[in-house]
């Protein structure tokens, strides 16, 4: 999303006359776009901020300027902080009010040295405000739902990107036309809770997620969608035949569980249990037998026993996933699990974390493994770092490396996959 979010910021740059740059020197601006989703993430910002501050200065010495913009959920979060420990930079605005960038630099123009901060909710979706989107490439990003009501008792979400809304079916159709005639094959159709969209159809009645893939499908020039992330009990029965029935909808889903703990699911405030979940992938395998399953894992989580991660371990080893992401509960200041009691010591999450990823990075092999030999559509979608190959994408979302010329970039080739690994596959052109 904050890279989606990064690049509409750019389409909106665009309409003032600015340009993107390779390099921080040659710029006039630099926005950074920030993510509050862990710790980590969030402090990284205030040391790369302090990378910048002696090119500020150094520019002001030259009598030029260099306006520095803070966007994202870690402004929104910690907007009094953040200004404390950032006082040169210039415009800091929350992920809802991007839109106003124009607006806040012409502040800044007539009103210089005087810093603003932008972390309003407002009342009218940003989506109206911003100008027509524009492929980068053969792959774009398009979101259809932000925000989220679901309140997991870790998550900043709520908080930083508000209440859940949908944007209107007419809206996300007509972006991704704009995305499909300016070069759009791959479409990713973003939402914090996606599979939680909702509107009305063409017809006007109402419509969920399924009924809003299926009009995207009709778009020529788009031959491959996807959607991220799904909230398992946001699943419904039209979402799960779209994979069987919609040759466009591609055999890959990211479907977060978190825990294989139901007593921990329950303290997360997850509402769905393990057995909920795994007839949820059950039914899916059935609809559509080859496609890639992939999830989201927190370990250490408060009051989390040996007991439960041993049976995250269990469910791992009943569901099987292509691929994954793992973490160490990170606690988030003012989440309701930040104040739990029993908050686990660091080894312990480093030592199950490392379990778990051995298991998942296991299974990850053993799914790619069975590809050596087969030959896949593959869409080319950039140069490799080493001469002579392209990077691509299977429909289940595997990277492939594959040895071909530039003139094949934005096609779908058939590839024989000649070996294998955890995260990549390498493929020659059949
Ligand atoms: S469903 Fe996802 S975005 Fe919403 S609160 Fe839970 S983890 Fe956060």
């Amino acid at each position: 999303m904050n890279v989606y979010d990064s690049l509409r910021m750019v389409d909106l740059m665009r309409t003032l006359g600015f340009e993107q740059t390779d390099t921080p020197d040659d710029a006039d601006m630099i926005i950074f776009n920030t993510c509050h989703i862990r710790e980590k993430a969030s402090e990284k910002i205030f040391s790369e901020l302090g990378r910048f501050k002696p090119l500020k200065e150094q520019r002001k010495k030259q009598g030029k300027d260099l306006i520095l913009v803070v966007a994202g959920c870690v402004v929104q979060a910690e907007s009094a902080e953040f200004m404390n420990r950032a006082g040169f930079v210039d415009i800091a605005l929350g992920p809802q009010t991007y839109h106003r960038l124009p607006e806040l630099l012409r502040r800044l123009e007539q009103k210089r040295k005087q810093r603003i901060i932008d972390v309003e909710f407002p009342a009218v979706a940003k989506f109206d405000f911003l100008p027509a989107a524009k492929s980068n490439g053969v792959s774009s990003f398009l979101a259809i739902q932000e925000g989220c009501d679901r309140f997991c008792s870790y998550c900043v979400v709520p908080y930083t990107r508000g209440a859940e809304y949908s944007r209107p079916l007419n809206e996300i159709v007509e972006e991704a036309r704009q995305l499909a005639e300016t070069g759009t094959k791959d479409l990713m159709l973003l939402g914090q809770n996606v599979n939680a969209w909702h509107g009305e159809g063409k017809d006007g009645t109402p419509s969920d997620l399924s009924r809003l893939v299926k009009a995207v499908a009709e778009i020529d020039g788009i031959e491959r969608i996807r959607y991220v992330t799904s909230y398992p009990s946001d699943f419904t029965k039209e979402m799960i035949a779209m994979h069987r029935d919609i040759p466009k909808v591609m055999p890959y889903l990211h479907l977060p569980i978190q825990s294989g703990s139901d007593r921990i699911l329950k303290k997360m405030n997850r509402r769905y249990t393990c057995a909920e979940y795994e007839e949820i992938v059950a039914c899916l395998r059935e609809a559509c037998p080859e496609i890639a399953l992939s999830s989201d894992f927190i370990v250490g989580f408060p009051e989390e026993t040996d007991d439960d991660f041993e049976q995250t371990m269990d469910l791992v080893r009943r569901v099987t996933f292509a691929q994954s992401y793992s973490f160490k509960y990170s606690a988030r200041p003012g989440t309701p699990a930040a104040a739990m009691k029993d908050q686990i010591p660091e080894e312990i999450k480093t030592e199950r974390l490392e379990k778990l990823q051995a298991l998942l990075i296991e299974q990850h092999a053993a799914y790619n493994a069975g590809f050596l030999g087969k030959t896949m559509h593959v869409l080319l979608e950039d140069k490799a770092k080493k001469a002579g190959y392209l990077l691509g994408h299977t429909p289940q979302m595997q990277n492939v490396v594959v040895k071909a010329s530039e003139e094949f970039l934005g096609q779908i080739v058939p590839v024989r996959i000649t070996k294998t690994a955890a995260t990549t596959l390498d493929g020659e052109l059949s």
